[in-house]
């Protein structure tokens, strides 16, 4: 099949392994992300998720394996990867971190209008006219000149998704994107994370979020000791696990 056909997965990570001095974090990752599809990942803490994620994206360079966007680029681990590879990687994914690492002496609009300006070259004209679009559909028009430390959590966190929307990627990864949420907080942002699943968006989501999961997620992985132990659709991984693991974490977080 050519990989130009729709059905082909907009990204493949084949074998991916990293560690941490002796600490084996990911033992042969394999995954694959179908465009427009939700990918969640759950399991317990330390299990490689959050690594996962930034190997996708170039964060962390994996020891071994291979990660590969349809039409590129495609990257393999081990050797020696190019400072082109790595960038086009990266810029094929935008993160949103637990914590929304926004600039604290920036305001909103500046926040937003950062990497596309600075990383991706787009004219500050053209980077403030996207900022206002996407701040004015998430509700953050009249929080455009605030410094972060002004915004509640929830709306942080809004921030940090229209950042990540603001570099046009072809996938957006989420890292426990509500864990540092008061609980009252988590559903502002659940529901944008819902409305960009509705609309198509590819998306990677480390969560803990179980109903969350079961309602937007095309496929869930159980991460456990750096390798996936079991995956399928919501309703076989959360409703009717196979493996002993799966059932032991799923027991303890219900
Ligand atoms: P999860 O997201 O499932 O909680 P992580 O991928 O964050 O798991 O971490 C997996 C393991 O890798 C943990 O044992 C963690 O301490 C270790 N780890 C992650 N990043 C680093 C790092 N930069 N240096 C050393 N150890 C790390």
């Amino acid at each position: 099949m050519s990989p130009t056909e729709p059905s082909a997965p907009l990204l493949a990570a084949t074998g991916l392994q990293k560690s941490f001095g002796t600490n084996r974090v990911l033992d042969g990752v394999d995954l694959e992300v179908r465009r427009g599809d939700v990918l969640v990942l759950i399991g317990p803490s330390g299990s490689g998720k959050t690594t996962v994620l930034r190997c996708l994206n170039g964060l962390e360079t994996p020891d071994a394996g291979v990660v590969a966007f349809d039409q590129g680029p495609v990257v393999e681990f081990g050797g020696k990867v190019s400072k082109a590879d790595r960038t086009a990687l990266r810029d094929k994914s935008a993160m949103v971190f637990q914590h929304h690492n926004l600039f604290p002496h920036l305001t909103v609009l500046q926040n937003v209008i950062e990497g596309p300006t600075q990383a991706h070259g787009v004219a500050k004209a053209e980077a403030i006219a996207r900022a206002d679009t996407l701040l004015t559909r998430f509700g953050l028009a009249e929080k455009r000149d605030a410094y972060p430390s002004e915004l509640s959590g929830g709306q942080q966190q809004r921030v940090g998704i229209v950042r990540a929307l603001a570099l046009q990627p072809q996938l957006l990864l989420f890292d426990e994107p509500t864990s540092a949420l008061d609980p009252e907080l988590v559903g502002e942002v659940l529901t944008v994370l819902r409305e960009l699943a509705a609309e198509g968006w590819t998306m990677v989501i480390v969560t803990h979020e179980l109903g969350f999961a079961r309602e937007v997620a095309d496929e869930v992985l159980f991460f456990d000791g750096g390798v996936i132990v079991e995956r399928g659709t919501p309703s076989e991984i959360l409703r009717q696990p196979k493996m002993e693991r799966t059932k032991r974490f799923l027991d303890r977080l219900l």
